[in-house]
């Protein structure tokens, strides 16, 4: 099965994506850890490209067609073989970021992001989505804490707000599949509240 770990910067994701990754591992799954964008050759190429220096020039249609170029490639050189090899796939961000970041963030149309969905996937989706929510600002200054140089440090707080409402409204389209995870606190309590959720949707 593919459990997605999404969130805004600072939130914690790799954490905690090796937190599930281990959990699956205790009970015997043999588990994949990836990332998005990247997670095989090609797609970790357009990740050099899309977070790279020219970034700035990259416009919205730009992003998101570069975003599903590189999903498009990691689905089918990565997930799906790990998923008919019966593994279970852990990935650190996934569908849902093109919707917060590129829909709700840079405003590209929501029938473009459809029509991209479907192209790519489908009507495949992850079978479980952990948000890490927390506040856009405080996710800030934990990723400028840790030293992160990166390209969202110019993205205006309006964005990451945008950001962070995009992702919740997909929580509340897709309550059975997306689990809003509390990350303002310790890494420890946001794992014990994953744990939870992993225990309950294992056992369903
Ligand atoms: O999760 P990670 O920090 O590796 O993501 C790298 C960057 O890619 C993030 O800063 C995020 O803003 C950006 N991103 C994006 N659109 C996506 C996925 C990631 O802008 N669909």
């Amino acid at each position: 099965r593919l459990i997605t770990l999404e969130g805004g910067e600072g939130a914690g994701k790799s954490t905690q994506a090796r937190f599930v990754r281990d959990w699956l591992t205790d009970r015997g799954r043999e588990v994949l850890l990836t990332r998005e964008p990247g997670g095989s050759p090609l797609a970790e190429a357009i990740r050099g490209v899309v977070l790279g220096d020219w970034a700035e020039g990259v416009t919205p249609e730009c992003e998101i067609t570069l975003m599903f170029a590189a999903r498009a490639a990691h689905w089918h050189a990565t997930i799906l073989p790990a998923l008919q090899a019966g593994r279970d796939v852990v990935c650190d961000r996934f569908i849902d970021s093109s919707y917060a970041y590129q829909v709700w963030g840079k405003q590209v149309s929501l029938d473009a992001f459809n029509a991209l969905q479907q192209l790519v996937l489908g009507e495949q989706r992850p079978d479980l989505t952990l948000l890490l929510d927390l506040d856009a600002e405080l996710g800030l200054a934990r990723a400028r804490d840790r030293g992160d140089e990166n390209r969202f440090e110019a993205e205006s707080q309006q964005f990451r707000q945008r950001v962070r409402e995009g992702f919740l409204t997909r929580a509340r389209e897709e309550p059975q599949r997306v689990r809003v995870v509390n990350a303002e606190c310790e890494a420890e309590q946001v794992s014990a509240q994953i744990a939870v959720i992993l225990a309950e949707w294992s056992a369903g």
